[in-house]
C-alpha cells in the first residue's frame, strides 16, 4: 500500500510573526521556517502505519521554493521514502495546490493521502477537501485515530460534543487533527540515511497546472494588544465591571 503525503514549508509555530510595516503582508525575511505541524502529524502516521507492516512506501510531496527540500528531508529522517519536490517561487493558493496533488496522485496511484487539516500559515482548511473532491475518493477530515484494514480506513473525528467515527474505502483523502499522535524526532542516522533517500524536482508545468491567483489580500495586520488585567477587591465589584464596563451581563 502507498501513501501520499503532502507537507508545507511554513514560518516555525515557535515564532512570533512580525506584520510588514505597510501591511501587505507576513514578514518572512531571516524568519525559521518549519514543516507545518499538522504535515508533521501526516508523516508520523504514515511512517506508523509502515511500521506495523500495513504500508510499503511513502511519498512525501511539497509545493514550495527549493528550500522546501529542507522539508522533504525532515520527512525523510522521520522515516518517508522519496520525496517530490514542485518547486516554484509564486502564491500558491489551496486550488492550485490541490490540483498539483491531484496531478501527482494520479501519476503515483496512492492508496491514501495524508494531509494536514490546515496550513498554520494561512489557516486555509481547504486543501485536503478540494483534493478529495478534484479525485472523487471519500475523504476522513480531522483524523484523530486512523485504522486501516480490508481496504477500507476507519476514522475517529472529534466533533462537538463528542467522537464521530467513520468508515471510508480506499483510496481517500485523510487530513489530520492534533490529537492523531506525537511526531516523533528524527535520530542522527536517520537524518544521515535521508541525504541518500530520492528527490524528484518539478515544476507546475510539469503537470500542465497555472497558479492563477484568485484572492486580493487587503492587509493584516497584528492582533491587538492585550491590556492589563485589573484586580477587583468584591465579587459585587466584579459584578458591577462585567456589567457597567464589559457590558457581557
Ligand atoms: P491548507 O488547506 O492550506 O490549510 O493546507 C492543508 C494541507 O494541505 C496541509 O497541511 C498540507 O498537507 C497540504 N498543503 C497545503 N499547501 C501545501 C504545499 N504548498 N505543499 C504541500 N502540501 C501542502
Amino acid at each position: 500500500m502507498k501513501v501520499l503525503v503532502p507537507v508545507k514549508r511554513v514560518i516555525d509555530y515557535n515564532i512570533k510573526a512580525r506584520v510588514k510595516p505597510d501591511g501587505s503582508g507576513v514578514d518572512l525575511a531571516n524568519v525559521k521556517m518549519s514543516m507545518n505541524p499538522f504535515g508533521e502529524i501526516a508523516v508520523e502516521e504514515a511512517v506508523r502505519l509502515k511500521e506495523k507492516g500495513v504500508v510499503s512506501e511513502i511519498v512525501v510531496v511539497s509545493i514550495g521554493p527549493l528550500q522546501a527540500q529542507e522539508t522533504i528531508r525532515t520527512a525523510l529522517a522521520m522515516g518517508a521514502d522519496r520525496g517530490i519536490l514542485i518547486q516554484t517561487e509564486e502564491t500558491v493558493e489551496p486550488l492550485s495546490v490541490a490540483k498539483l496533488l491531484r496531478a501527482v496522485a494520479l501519476e503515483e496511484r496512492p492508496d491514501i493521502a495524508i494531509l494536514g487539516k490546515q496550513a498554520i500559515d494561512d489557516d486555509a482548511n481547504q486543501t485536503g477537501q478540494m483534493l478529495a473532491a478534484m479525485l472523487d475518493w471519500p475523504q476522513a477530515t480531522f483524523a484523530s485515530k486512523l485504522d486501516i484494514a480490508d481496504g477500507k480506513a476507519e476514522v475517529m473525528r472529534e466533533i462537538d460534543g463528542g467522537l464521530q467515527t467513520i468508515s471510508v474505502e480506499l483510496p481517500a483523502v485523510i487530513t489530520t487533527d492534533l490529537r492523531l499522535n506525537e511526531p516523533r524526532y528524527a535520530s542522527l542516522p536517520n537524518i544521515m540515511k535521508a541525504k541518500r533517500k530520492p528527490i524528484d524536482m518539478k515544476t507546475p508545468d510539469d503537470y500542465g497546472v497555472a497558479l492563477d491567483i484568485r484572492l486580493e489580500q487587503i492587509t493584516v495586520a497584528e492582533p491587538p494588544k492585550r491590556e492589563a488585567g485589573v484586580i477587583v477587591d468584591s465579587v459585587a465589584a466584579l459584578v458591577d465591571k462585567l456589567k457597567n464596563e464589559a457590558g457581557v451581563i
